[in-house]
């Protein structure tokens, strides 16, 4: 059964899926050709020897609530 990036739908190649270090869900390694529009960035963990990814919807700025201050 194919993954899926939760990121853009498509299905995932296992050998280019990674997980997001924050919801965990699997997402497409961002590959030098496909940098511009990457499901997900690469973020250095300073704490653990390697590296880590982050999804566009992780990384992305929290989607702001139309009743922001409305309360
Ligand atoms: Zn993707
Ligand atoms: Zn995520």
């Amino acid at each position: 059964m194919a993954t899926i990036c939760h990121v853009c739908g498509k299905p995932l190649d296992e050998t280019y899926s990674v997980s997001c270090m924050r919801c965990g869900r699997e997402i497409h390694y961002p590959t030098e050709k496909s940098a511009a529009d990457a499901c997900c960035a690469v973020v250095t963990q300073l704490f653990v020897c390697g590296l880590a990814f982050i999804c566009n919807s992780c990384s992305g700025p929290p989607p702001k609530s139309p009743n922001l201050g409305g309360l």
